[in-house]
């Protein structure tokens, strides 16, 4: 762990697994309540000066991305290694990290001026916070710890930031990479369970919580952000659909609509989880997303030609599996995969890329976030049903319209009661880009100057003439 600057230990540790053998294949600290005291305060003692030199906190975001890009392969097989994904895919999450450095390192904040007049004077200036728990899960643990990071610290705060157990050396690598680029106390990363989450988001010194993850643990983060009225933005679980409209030419979405449900083997809290389509064109997406689901590449993340690799741990992999289970047994066809994969050593947790049909809209892979392999596919015949049926429930982070009029399919777009509504396309994001969900799929947003503005408060200096 990364505390005050320098590297630390535990009394305790935590085993990590490799996805794609099942096997534990290191030990990360376990950080004990004492040492995440020790990085709170090494925090609060940083942002006194941290807080004061724009000009050098650009600069060292700038270098910050330039030490991180210059070590991008020991830090993508790392991560890979922990999280399955495919090696191309790990080393382009370290490059989104410089990209976001380098977007907010540019970024300027105005001070705005509301009053100019013979009467008085006034401005809104925007301050930073303090220290900031960020606390990410196990699907993007770099990318979205800096959607955290990079606005944060352009900002002028400090940063304790844990990654998931299940992914936490990835980040480790990063806060000992970062101890010869920031002051000692700026970025402290420290590892444990889901407990020392909660000590976080209760540490006294703590002014902001940043917190990415599922809808239950994100209703906890609140609870417990309340009692100290600490800052707060959540960036939660997604249920995206994606509706197909009756002009769309089915062989020219198909690829892009396949990768926006499995990329990253679908865990990503905003990729397609469940797709509408009207009934004349139901079989033939099914059967191109079928084909796709079949051919594509599963396997280690370090092999060659890999697409996907392995779900990232047992609890999500037996969860995929059940509701696969559990919608075959309701009447689903699986039209591609509904089965895990037994390779290598059959110890890994994959599983085939899967296709349902016959899908019914209460059953559980549909109604719940699924954050796997498997894609249901439900057929409308009236378009305003389809929009309803998409917006019923709680969550509310994207969701996407195809079509080959991309006029009309904005108008239905608009009608979506989410964070990000796409055209022809889904997860397409940007540093630029605010990202966050309506309903239960979040609080605030990331990115763009909104993001950064989640990591300040408001002053306005009035002066009288
Ligand atoms: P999770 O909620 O189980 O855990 C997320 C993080 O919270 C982990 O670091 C965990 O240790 C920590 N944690 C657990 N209990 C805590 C507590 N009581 N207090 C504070 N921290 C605690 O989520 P997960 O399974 O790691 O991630 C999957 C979920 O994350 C999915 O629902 C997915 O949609 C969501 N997600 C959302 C976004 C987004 O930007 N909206 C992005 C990625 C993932």
């Amino acid at each position: 762990m990364t505390i005050d600057g320098t590297a630390h230990t535990a009394a305790a540790t935590l085993d990590v697994v490799n996805p794609a053998t099942g096997a534990v294949f290191a030990q990360a600290p376990d950080c004990s309540a004492e040492q995440l005291d020790a990085a709170f305060a090494s925090a609060a003692r940083a942002f006194a000066t941290w807080r004061r030199d724009e000009g050098a906190r650009r600069d060292m975001l700038r270098a910050a991305a330039k030490a991180l890009t210059a070590r991008t392969d020991d830090i993508a097989l790392l991560l890979t290694t922990e999280q399955g994904k495919p090696l191309a895919e790990a080393a382009g999450e370290v490059r989104s990290v410089a990209a976001w450095l380098t977007y907010y390192a540019d970024l300027d904040i105005p001070r705005e001026v509301i009053r100019d007049d013979k009467r008085g004077f006034a401005e809104v200036v925007r301050r930073p916070i303090g220290p900031v728990a960020a606390i990410t899960p196990w699907n993007y643990p770099l990318t979205l710890a800096f959607w955290k990071l990079a606005p944060a610290l352009r900002a002028g705060n400090t940063v304790v930031l844990k990654p998931s157990p299940y992914t936490p050396l990835s980040t480790l690598l990063v806060g000992a990479i970062l101890r010869d680029v920031l002051p000692p106390g700026v970025v402290n990363t420290v590892s444990g369970g889901d407990r020392l989450g909660a000590w976080m988001t209760a540490h006294p010194l703590a002014r902001k919580i940043s917190f990415t993850g599922s809808v239950e643990t994100g209703k906890r983060v609140a609870a417990a952000a309340a009692p100290d009225l600490k800052r707060l933005t959540l960036e939660l679980g997604g249920n995206d659909a994606a509706i197909v409209l009756d002009d769309a030419d089915i062989p020219a979405i198909a690829d892009k609509l396949f990768w926006g449900a499995f990329a990253n083997n679908g865990q990503v809290c905003s990729a397609v989880k469940r797709v509408y389509v009207p009934r004349p064109l139901h079989d033939d997406l099914v059967d191109a997303l079928a084909e796709r689901a079949a051919s594509v590449r599963v396997g280690d993340g370090t092999a060659d030609g890999v697409r996907l690799g392995p779900v990232n741990n047992r609890p999500q992999f037996e969860r995929v599996s059940d509701l696969v289970t559990d919608a075959l047994a309701h009447g689903a066809t699986a039209a591609a995969g509904g089965h895990p994969l037994e390779l290598g050593d059959g110890c890994g947790y994959f599983y085939a890329p899967t296709i349902l049909t016959g899908v019914d809209e209460n059953t559980r892979v549909v109604a719940e976030e699924q954050f796997g392999p498997a894609l249901p596919v439900l057929s409308y015949t009236d378009l305003d049903d389809a929009v309803e049926r998409v917006n019923a429930g709680h969550f509310g982070l994207g969701g996407s319209v195809w079509s080959a009029d991309p006029g009309r399919a904005c108008d239905v777009a608009a009608r979506l009661d989410v964070g990000t509504a796409w055209v022809n396309t889904h997860l397409a994001l940007a540093p630029a880009q605010p990202f966050g969900g309506a309903k239960w799929s979040g609080l605030g947003v990331e990115n763009g100057p909104w993001g950064l503005y989640g990591f300040t408060e408001l002053q306005v200096i009035h002066r009288a003439r």
